[in-house]
């Protein structure tokens, strides 16, 4: 079977690999005609997933990161400066590393003749032989049994086959940086784990947590603070936020080095008030500070005709949930489990569909959870009590059955 693979990312390249190794004959088609490790920062999963992956063959065992084993909530208490008051440390086993290493590793296992950079989809239809064609910017055509469009949140394939699904913006904004740990001065507490730093009264909340650097060292003195602050923004006021340093408004993402020194200072001294002293001081210190806005989208269907979504082209969650690299791997898991266990591709993908759909609805279903928790009426948790914040967290949260945090309040 011939399959077209529309983006290199994480969900297009494991999809690329894994299909590869079942023997189908497949090409992905990358618009990026450079690496895509300048996307870069900070991301987290679940420990089991990781392992997975590596057990899968996609990625070696020379993969750098840091095992997180508990998630510290924090807040704000002049008394407890500057480091403030820990509420719960809550058990969690994780993995967290720069977006790169994972990229890159994955990447480096796809030979290039089956990856073509540089080359955007601009549209794909179903023809009367009941191949799928696809159109390239450079105006070839190429014909495939099976097109998996895994082109990220903003997808052409999921406009293409439902142009009814709009994302839907939740109301705050995710404002991240990076800093290399030897820009502080003072020897920071921050260890395995992911700390959650609630702002009092105000909607939000900062998560900060060490990944390895670039080139994947681990060790003290050269590890990189990751933080990343939600912070509620009004719809009519995004325009102002994602304007960049050109004056060109932004959508979706305002890269490092564009945005302006005036937004920064402001959401910096906003930061400075609501959060302690360390933390704070780590944010102040960090240059080239970036934007992402945060959408969701859900779906009534996976795929039509002989087209599928994977990945963010599918059902987008909220990113604090730490599940988009889980839902994507998922996805091409069970399309190849699916095309083995049926006799054709259609009671193939029919099949598959109805498992992607729980899936993708139940990991909504618990960002939406973690988005009032966490977001909305998240508590302050340097005047809550430990007993009311683990009672807090069981009472918002409820993990579905095959993802969790690994921990044992998960
Ligand atoms: C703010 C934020 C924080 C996140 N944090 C986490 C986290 O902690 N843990 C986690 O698991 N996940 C996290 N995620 C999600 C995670 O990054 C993604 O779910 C995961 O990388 C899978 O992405 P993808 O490959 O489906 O899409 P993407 O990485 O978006 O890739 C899509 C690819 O398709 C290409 N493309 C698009 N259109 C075309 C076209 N027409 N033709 C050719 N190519 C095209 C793009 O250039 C891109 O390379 C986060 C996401 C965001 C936005």
């Amino acid at each position: 079977m011939k399959i077209g693979v529309v983006g290199g990312s994480i969900a297009g390249c494991s999809a690329a690999i894994l299909l590869l190794k079942e023997g189908y004959d497949v090409t992905v088609f990358e618009r990026s005609n450079t690496s895509l490790v300048g996307r870069g920062g900070g991301i987290g999963t679940p420990s089991e997933l990781i392992k997975q992956i590596k057990q899968d063959g996609l990625i070696p065992d020379d993969f750098s990161f840091f095992q997180i084993n508990r998630m510290p909530f924090i807040g704000k208490n002049e008394d407890y400066e500057p480091y403030g008051k820990i509420a719960w440390e809550m058990p969690m086993n994780f993995h967290v590393f720069q977006w790169n290493e994972l990229w890159r590793k994955l990447r480096n296992n796809l030979p290039n003749k089956y990856f073509k950079g540089g080359i955007k989809i601009t549209n794909s239809v179903l023809l009367e032989n009941a191949k799928v064609e696809l159109t390239t910017n450079k105006g070839k055509k190429e014909q495939f049994d099976l097109v998996v469009f895994a082109d990220g949140y903003n997808s052409l394939g999921r406009s293409l086959l439902f142009p009814e699904k709009k994302l839907k913006y939740r109301g705050y904004v995710l404002w991240r940086g990076l800093l290399p740990e030897s820009e502080i001065l003072e020897k920071s507490p921050l260890k395995d784990e992911i700390l959650r730093l609630s702002y009092k009264n105000q909607p939000g909340h900062n998560v900060l947590y060490f990944i390895p650097n670039k080139k994947g060292s681990t060790t003290t003195g050269s590890r990189i603070f990751n933080w990343a602050a939600y912070i509620a923004v009004q719809e009519k006021d995004l325009n102002e936020i994602m304007t960049d340093v050109n004056g060109r408004v932004r959508n979706g993402t305002l890269p490092p080095g564009k945005l302006t020194i005036k937004i920064e200072n402001k959401l910096k001294h906003f930061l400075s008030k609501k959060i302690p002293e360390h933390y704070a001081d780590i944010v102040n210190k960090t240059t080239k500070s970036y934007i992402q806005v945060i959408y969701t989208l859900d779906l009534d269907s996976y795929y039509k005709n002989n087209m599928c979504l994977i990945g963010d082209a599918g059902i987008v969650v909220q990113p604090f949930t730490g599940s988009g690299v889980f839902k994507g791997y998922n996805n091409i898991k069970d399309l190849i489990v699916s095309l083995k266990e049926n006799n054709s591709l259609k009671e193939a993908l029919k099949a598959w569909n109805k498992k992607q759909l729980i899936t993708g609805k139940k990991l909504l279903a618990l960002g939406e959870q973690m988005e009032k928790a966490f977001i909305w009426e998240q508590p302050d948790f340097a005047n809550t009590s430990k007993e009311d914040i683990i009672n807090w967290w069981k009472a918002s949260v409820t993990f579905p059955d095959n993802f969790n945090y690994g921990g044992s309040s998960s």
